[in-house]
């Protein structure tokens, strides 16, 4: 079967104005790819008429596959599902499962349904319903036959169609609502499916390897050569980096593509080892929190200059209470002295930046919480603050288990946030490693 061509097209004037991060771009191309169809191109427009009319009609004259964004809502600037169905030439028809659905929805709350949902129950006739299971205004898709439909021309308020496109084969457009918390589970549950079944597309395999602690090009000098081979076959391999981590992404489609998958995640474990921290979706909190769980041991940390990053990550995990016994953000000495029992000595001695002040803060919140592993971290983010000796990203991480405490040296020299970023993931993963 060909590629898929598919289009997106995101509507809504807060993408435009910045107020609204596009994440729904990232998302449906991840998901999508995931499932073996590469996005050939993607516009964010404000929501208006003519905007979005042009920008479908657009892409209803390259793309098999059409997906839209926003502006299924009540609200007056809602305005997508008209101005599709318009352009289509589409009947709005009132859809009895959505007004069920809808009033279910109120009278589950105890809320009177706004009288301006009711635009949410039409949709555009023969167009397949998604019920939104975490909203009111329903999903939709449409299949446009081969020729069997005509743009519509000079309509108020439309633009007038001077390049009627006729379709070779079907194609669908797909319309999802704004709201990531709508979206998200609908693609998932009830996109996907009808994809699956209109693409019978051939096998597709996606494996990704997420490593963390060597950087970018380090990885592709390391495995680029030997998977050579298994690339003349057909695997494709990409690499995605990310402060402090980078995934090596395998892929390949057809009868071998298993195979081939299969055979290169082997030879990138071999080559890479314990830098992998885990597959596809894993993200190292999760994985810590796994390792701790299985192993019935508990954890406590004391942060400085990460400032609870590293315990905003691991409270992102669902189930961390059972492992997670709190931490403590020392920021001033005064606060390493009293609530951690840093000794004044050893900061006047070596300065709050240091081995020994790392090494007794990972003590002190070790005994505080009576946890089996102690993280500690204390280090100069900047901008201000380095010294020749000590120069700004300078970090020193400490881990105390029961056997012993270690302290490792750092230098990362990146912005505040990303700093923080890369040292709460070196810290993580340590602990990771540690429990291997
Ligand atoms: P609603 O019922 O909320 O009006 P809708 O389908 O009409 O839903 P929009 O009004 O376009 O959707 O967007 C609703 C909200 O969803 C936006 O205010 C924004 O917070 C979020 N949103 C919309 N588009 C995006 C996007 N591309 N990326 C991330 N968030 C988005």
């Amino acid at each position: 079967m060909p590629p898929v061509n598919v289009e997106l097209v995101n509507t809504g004037s807060e993408l435009m104005l910045g107020r609204v991060l596009n994440t729904h771009q990232q998302w449906l191309c991840r998901r999508l790819a995931d499932l073996g169809h590469v996005v050939t191109r993607q516009v964010a427009i404000a929501d208006t008429g003519s905007a979005i009319q042009q920008a479908v009609r657009e892409a209803l004259g390259r793309a098999d596959l059409i997906i839209t964004t926003g502006g299924l809502g009540p609200t007056s600037d809602d305005i997508t599902r008209e101005l599709i169905a318009n352009l289509l030439g589409k009947k709005l028809v009132e859809n009895l499962d959505v007004r069920a659905h809808i009033e279910n929805f109120f009278s589950q709350r105890g809320r009177p349904r706004p009288a301006q949902t009711s635009v949410e129950t039409l949709v555009p006739e023969g167009a397949e319903v998604f019920l939104n299971a975490t909203g009111t205004a329903p999903g939709l898709a449409i299949k446009i036959g081969a020729g069997s439909w005509e743009l519509k021309a000079g309509k108020a308020g439309l633009l007038p169609d001077t390049s009627p496109v006729s379709p070779a084969s079907p194609q669908w457009l797909v319309m999802l609502p704004g709201p990531p918390r709508e979206l998200r589970p609908m693609f998932d549950h009830q996109v996907v499916p009808l994809l699956q079944h209109v693409y019978a597309a051939e096998v597709f395999i996606c494996r990704t390897l997420r490593t963390t602690g060597i950087g970018e090009s380090r990885v592709q000098e390391f495995v680029e050569a030997d998977l050579q081979p298994l690339v003349r076959r057909g695997l494709e391999i990409g690499y995605c980096a990310r402060p402090g981590a980078v995934d090596v992404r395998l892929t390949a489609s057809g009868a071998d593509a298993r195979q081939l998958v299969g055979e290169g995640e082997a030879l990138v474990q071999s080559i890479l080892g314990a830098s992998i921290f885990g597959l596809d979706d894993d993200e190292l909190e999760n994985v810590v929190v796994q390792r701790l769980t299985a192993r019935k041991q508990t954890l406590a940390l004391a942060e400085s200059c990460t400032g609870g990053a590293i315990a905003q990550r691991i409270t992102d995990v669902p189930g961390a209470s059972e492992v997670f016994l709190g931490g403590v953000v020392s920021y001033a000495n005064s606060a390493k002295e009293t609530l951690l029992g840093v000794n004044p000595e050893t900061l006047r001695q070596y300065g709050a930046v240091s081995e020994a002040v790392a090494r007794e803060m990972a003590l002190g919140a070790r005994k505080k919480f009576n946890s089996d592993y102690a993280l500690a971290v204390t280090g100069i983010a900047g901008p201000g603050g380095g010294t020749p000796e000590k120069p700004v990203g300078t970090v020193f991480i400490a881990l105390a288990s029961s056997a012993r405490v270690e302290v490792k040296q750092f230098l990362n020299f990146w912005d505040r946030p990303t700093f923080k970023q890369v040292t709460a993931t070196q810290s993580l993963d340590w602990l990771r490693q540690a429990m291997l």
